[in-house]
């Protein structure tokens, strides 16, 4: 017998930090390429997992003694591994059960077509441009749903003007992963208010001025994430050396976009990502860590 009260225990025993059943219904609206209905027809539900991503990762990068950590494990790690095993263990669970389970990994690399923006964290995203619906009321394939929508319905958080999803008790030092299914489970409410407060403090910490109108540049990041920044301890003076344009690049006021970010990265290069993809963040993730300390101040975590 599976029910909300067995999933979430089991969830929380396998190593999420939070779970949340949202109602499929809530999804009414949505882009075919996003909904989770287009994945699995008679979905009832999606559940929601947050894993924890250790404070001290951030900090470290803060203090600028250690980077690879948060990238190894805090992001290729959670999203590559433990977020996989996790999925396989609970999908198993409601199949067993006699439902299907659709697991939801990040999928970090992807977007879908007609998603310009890119993912810091990886070498580069692909946007699926060449791909075509095979049949009328078929989506285009990939559906990939929107993990921050889909925290928001399972009542697990809601997105700050960083761009990245604030949920009790983790705060931004999260990662995320879900299963559409058809069991009848019960739901819970949609997450209300975000705990963002308009703040500021994430775009003021950012050392490439990527947030701004409670809007993130997405390739404006991922220049700065890779450490193209003053602050960044691998820089040498042969970076961008007898380019005119270096110090307005490492004070963040050049604006970057998608052809110029990609111009520009093959000329950043601090620390590896061939054997894995994923860019090690040599901003610390600032704003997040702005982020945290003011909610924490506040008393909202
Ligand atoms: S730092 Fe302030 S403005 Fe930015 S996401 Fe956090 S609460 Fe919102
Ligand atoms: S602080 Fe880093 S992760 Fe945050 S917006 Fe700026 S470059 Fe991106």
């Amino acid at each position: 017998m599976i029910d909300a009260k067995r999933i979430k225990e089991k969830a929380l025993e396998y190593g999420a930090a939070a779970v949340g059943i949202g109602d499929i219904a809530l999804f009414e609206g949505v882009s075919p390429q996003r909904d989770p209905k287009m994945i699995l027809p008679d979905a009832k539900c999606i559940i929601g997992f947050l894993f924890r991503v250790p404070r001290a990762l951030y900090r470290t990068m803060n203090e600028h003694t250690q980077y690879m950590q948060y990238t190894q494990i805090g992001v290729k790690y959670i999203d590559e591994d433990l977020s996989e095993i996790f999925l396989l263990k609970m999908g198993a669970l409601i199949e067993n059960e006699g439902y299907d389970a659709c697991l939801q990994r990040n999928i970090s690399n992807l977007r879908i077509k007609g998603d310009h923006t890119t993912n810091p964290e990886l070498a580069d995203t692909y946007e699926l441009v060449n791909a075509e619906a095979v049949s009328p009321g078929k989506p285009v394939p990939d559906v990939i749903i929107d993990f921050q929508q889909a925290a928001a319905i399972c009542g697990l958080g809601r997105v700050g003007d960083s761009g990245h999803l604030i949920a009790p008790g983790l705060g931004p030092f999260l990662r995320m992963a879900f299963i559409v299914t058809d069991a009848p489970l019960a739901c819970d409410p949609p997450f209300g208010e975000t705990l963002c407060d308009h703040c500021g403090k994430c775009a003021s910490a950012c050392p490439g001025k990527a947030i701004g109108g409670n809007k993130v540049n997405s390739w404006q990041c991922a220049v700065y994430y890779r450490g193209a920044h003053k602050s960044n301890p691998f820089m040498t003076k042969a970076f961008l050396e007898n380019d005119p344009e270096r110090e307005k690049v490492l004070a963040g006021e050049k604006h970057f976009d998608r052809e110029s970010a990609r111009e520009i990265y093959k000329k950043i290069d601090f620390l590896p990502s061939r054997s894995t993809g994923y860019i090690p963040c040599i901003c610390g993730r600032a704003c997040d860590m702005a982020c945290y300390r003011h909610l924490k101040e506040k008393g909202v975590l």
